[in-house]
Formats: structure tokens, C-alpha cells, sequence
């Protein structure tokens, strides 16, 4: 069954996923959206309901095995493997590289589907794209749950077919140039209930 934006904003919402306001997020920047895809990820029906999503959408690529960036790549990617009939691996840091690990292998004859949970600027899907590379595998496509890049474009530059279930921009501000604080609104951190002002 197709997730509509409408079904996919509410299922956010309703877990608790999606915060609308005015946020201070881990990196000091200040931003109106807070996305944590955990919360909707911990209930198993919601993830398997969005890894079937995105397998019907990249069906198409012939993926024979999904690589996820851990940790936040790991829940849906297994959803999306699942779904897909293939094997769901994940990559993780070492000494700040992101690897393969646990005997996790990739071969010349691999069509690798990169999963991940939500694309910010692609950085993590493109380091996971190398990873594969490095192994020898080819890149058929890479998927995200929430692409929430300021241009909601934020796959376009990939250069390989890229699907989001979610297009979201959620900008992202320096503290002395945020239009909400200019306009006197109080900063929450992400986690803590909002502030109705
Ligand atoms: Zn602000």
C-alpha cells in the first residue's frame, strides 16, 4: 500500500518524531523541525510498513543486498532487505571510517541498495556508497525514509537513482541569524516538549 505525504507526516507526528517549533539541535544550529525517525522506527509494524514502502519503490533496481550506515540505517535497512528478498548489512565507524565489520562481505557481482534513515546533506549516504565501492560492489540506488535537506533535493546529487518516501526541508540556522529567535520566540531542546508561546 502507497504512504502518502499526508499518512507519512501524521505517522511522524503521532510518534512523537516530528517536532514542530523552534529547536537547538546537536550542532548548535537552531532549526523549526526536530526528526528523530526512532520514534517511529521502535514500533516494528511502523518500520515494517515504511521498509515495504521503500522496497516497492526500488524494486526496480535488482538490489541483491542492502548496506546501511549504522546506527540509525540499521532499523530500516533490515525492513528494506526484508522486504526486498536479500541480505541487510550494515557499516559502521572505526577510528572514525565508516567499514565493514562482524564479516560482512561485498563482491564484484553485489547490487548494492544504500538504506539509511533520514538524508541530511548525503554526506553518510555517499560515505556508504564508498564503502560498497571500496568492496568491489556496484551502487544501483541508495533510499531514505525522510530526505530533510534545506532543498529537499538533497539526493539529486548522489549519482545514483534516489528515492525518499518524505521530501521535508527543515533549514537550519546560526543562532545570531534565526529568524525565530529574531522574532523573540523561546529555543527548546530537541527531546523536551515544546513551548507554546
Ligand atoms: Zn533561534
Amino acid at each position: 500500500m502507497a504512504l502518502t505525504r499526508d499518512a507519512l507526516l501524521d505517522l511522524f507526528r503521532r510518534s512523537g518524531a516530528l517536532l514542530e517549533g523552534h529547536f537547538r539541535l546537536s550542532s548548535g544550529l537552531h532549526s523549526p523541525g526536530y526528526l528523530q525517525s526512532a520514534l517511529v522506527l521502535q514500533h516494528p509494524a511502523h518500520a515494517e510498513r515504511l521498509g515495504d514502502a521503500i522496497a516497492a519503490a526500488t524494486m526496480p533496481l535488482r538490489a541483491t543486498v542492502v548496506l546501511s550506515p549504522a546506527l540509525g540505517g540499521v532499523v530500516i535497512g533490515q525492513e528494506v532487505g526484508r522486504a526486498l528478498g536479500v541480505r541487510a548489512i550494515f557499516a559502521e565507524r572505526q577510528d572514525g571510517m565508516l567499514m565493514l565489520r562482524r564479516g560482512f562481505t561485498l563482491s564484484e557481482s553485489d547490487r548494492v541498495l544504500v538504506v539509511e534513515d533520514v538524508l541530511t546533506t548525503g554526506g553518510s549516504t555517499r560515505e556508504t556508497m564508498q564503502v560498497a565501492r571500496a568492496a568491489g560492489a556496484q551502487v544501483v540506488g541508495a533510499a531514505a525514509i525522510v530526505d530533510r535537506s534545506a532543498s529537499g533535493q538533497g539526493g539529486a546529487a548522489l549519482g545514483v537513482p534516489f528515492h525518499a518516501l518524505l521530501a521535508m526541508a527543515l533549514p537550519t540556522y546560526e543562532p545570531d541569524k534565526c529568524p525565530l529567535c529574531a522574532q523573540g520566540l523561546s529555543v527548546v531542546k530537541p527531546g523536551s516538549r515544546p513551548i507554546a508561546t
